[in-house]
């Protein structure tokens, strides 16, 4: 941190007891020694055993994202080169005075600090040239050139640099940190043959919370597991960024550090806007969107953050759902998550990430996420269920609808190829319940106010049915399969024949979404009331049929449907025909 940069966190944190203790967390809790690197053992590992060996290059490019240690690598390894004892490990004494200025960054003979994204003109480069032929200040001593961001040098600058590394001086280390190695290659691709690239570890969210609280134990102060793990996940692997906002939320009160703190500290939401996002998908209740969106927005809460942490749940959903524990989430979340997956399968949450995942650039960049955000939930609130798909096809494997044939069919049966959209089975026409509407007579789509009575209805339901797609489409295809009858007042009926089990099954499921659609368009509230259709009522008692070989086939079916209720439903469902050949 600059001088200039803690004189104002001076100045902001005035009343602030134990300042240049919390300030001084990040600094005083940095590296000394590479076992001291975090999560980065194969760095520490080949470069404490090239310095052993006496075997350092003349150029190092160290790479990883942010905060993950690779600066203070590249310190760590100059105060190895030029420690005053350097035991036979190859690690820094990190105590004796050459140590102690490499460490803090203060000006030596022998190392010098470069911010390529500030000094990256060719002027720059030729400089560092010149500078680069003077040796090291004494005899047995390195020098050390450390190159941060070194992704900003310009190609001329690169140029430059390749000249002195073609023929190093002795006695010359050039360390070049950067995130983003691919731009070096793209520019300076001579460059990287000649470094020895060093690849460092993102540091995951539960070594960051070790490691900070490690830090507090050492400080003789305590926190909230919850509140570090946050500090964690926030930090997003950067262990320096890690401990300067543990730094501000102790500088923000006294005592245990808790997740509400640091919530406040970061701008973060609380779980309970997890969980009511949760609770409007799994509810369908688009219309709640809207107030969570004003309590988020009158709380202050980062939008971008929300929606990052939208996404960590959603990850946690659908690793629960396959017994996976999430790594580093907060013990309420757990509750949250728990709670949610009773309602939002795998494959619902797999499909909101996606639909998160598309969204996420946008939220970022855009002048106004909040319309952003709040069109991603909408989708989210009135997506279709992949659970409605379940509870219409009671449990069977429906989308893989070509191995079920393949398994009923014995033999080279000539199977209808029909298309099924988007894995929803359809009905054969002659097995529609008599007296169904056509959709064709239907009203307009959008139509207008339906009177509750059954010849209303029953002249209305194919626009009904259509309408109630745009609400789910999986409702829709299994209202196709219902006849409405209104036995009194504000009581909507629906019929189902026999062999329309799985539709009665989901419109059941589904009957508070019925009524919401029945409802909207009667312009009353209603009730929905589901009956199967007694066909033998009316119907003559069965005639003893000829016996024929097609009387044969259609008995042994009936056998077998009655007897596996699941290839019976299967058997609807997907309008197949059991052939039997033998
Ligand atoms: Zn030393």
């Amino acid at each position: 941190m600059s001088s200039v940069a803690s004189g104002c966190l001076g100045h902001f944190f005035l009343s602030v007891p134990d300042l240049s203790m919390t300030i001084a967390l990040a600094r005083r809790y940095r590296p000394r020694r590479f076992a001291d690197l975090l999560v980065q053992d194969h760095v520490a590992a080949a470069l404490r055993g090239a310095v052993a060996k006496n075997r350092v290059g003349h150029g190092y490019l160290l790479t990883g994202p942010r905060g993950v240690g690779k600066t203070t690598a590249a310190r760590i390894l100059a105060m190895a080169l030029n420690c005053e004892h350097r035991p036979g490990d190859g690690e820094p004494c990190g105590e004796c005075a050459t140590c102690q200025r490499i460490w803090n960054g203060s000006a030596t003979l022998d190392v010098v600090e470069i911010d390529a994204a500030s000094n990256r003109g060719v002027d720059d480069a030729r400089d560092l040239r010149e500078r680069a032929m003077y040796a090291a200040s004494q005899e047995g001593h390195h020098k050390v050139y450390i190159i941060d961001e070194a992704h900003m040098l310009t190609r001329e600058a690169w140029n430059a640099l390749l000249k002195i590394l073609e023929e190093p001086p002795p006695g010359v280390v050039f360390v070049f940190a950067t995130t983003e190695p691919q731009k070096i290659a793209n520019t300076a691709a001579p460059v990287m043959s000649r470094l020895q690239r060093v690849d460092f570890r993102r540091i995951g969210p539960a070594a960051i919370e070790s490691r900070l609280r490690a830090v507090l134990a050492a400080e003789g102060l305590e926190a909230e597991p919850d509140a570090l793990l946050l500090i964690a996940r926030h930090a997003d692997g950067g262990m320096r960024d890690a401990l300067s906002v543990l730094d501000q939320c102790l500088s923000f009160g006294e005592g245990l550090l808790n997740a509400e703190r640091v919530r406040e500290v970061l701008g973060l939401v609380g779980d309970d806007s997890f969980a009511a996002v949760l609770t409007l998908v799994a509810n369908r209740t688009p219309g709640a969107v809207f107030v969570v969106m004003d309590t988020l927005v009158d709380a202050g809460a980062d939008l971008t953050e929300f929606a990052s942490g939208l996404s960590e749940v959603l990850r946690a959903l659908v690793m629960h759902h396959f017994g996976v524990e999430a790594e580093a989430i907060p013990e309420s979340t757990h509750a949250v998550i728990a709670a949610a997956a009773e309602r939002i399968g795998p494959e619902d949450a797999v499909r909101m990430l996606k639909l998160l995942g598309e969204a996420e650039p946008a939220i970022r960049r855009s002048a106004n996420p909040r319309i952003v955000l709040e069109t991603l939930l909408l989708r989210w609130a009135m997506m279709d269920r992949a659970a409605d798909l379940r509870a219409i096809l009671q449990g069977l494997p429906a989308p893989a609808a070509p191995a079920m044939r393949a398994s009923v069919v014995s033999g080279p049966a000539p199977i209808p190829e029909k298309s099924i959209p988007a894995g929803v089975p359809r009905k054969a026409p002659e097995q529609a319940p008599a007296g169904r509407p056509a959709v064709e007579e239907a009203l307009p789509e959008s139509g207008g106010v339906v009177e509750c009575t059954t010849e209303a209805l029953v002249r209305a339901w194919g626009s009904i049915v259509a309408a109630a797609a745009r609400q789910s489409r999986l409702v829709s295809q299994a209202l196709e399969h219902a006849t409405p009858t209104v036995p009194e007042a504000g009581v909507v009926q629906l019929e189902f024949g026999r062999d329309s089990a799985v539709f009665r099954e989901g419109v059941a499921k589904q009957i508070g979404t019925v009524e919401t659609i029945l409802g909207a368009r009667i312009g009353d509230p209603v009730k929905v009331r589901i009956v199967e259709r007694d066909t033998s009522v009316g119907s003559l008692p069965a005639k003893p049929r000829r016996i024929s070989p097609e009387g044969l086939r259609e008995d042994r079916l009936q056998q077998i449907r009655a007897k596996d209720p699941v290839l019976d439903a299967a058997a609807d469902a997907l309008d197949l025909e059991l052939v039997d050949e033998g």
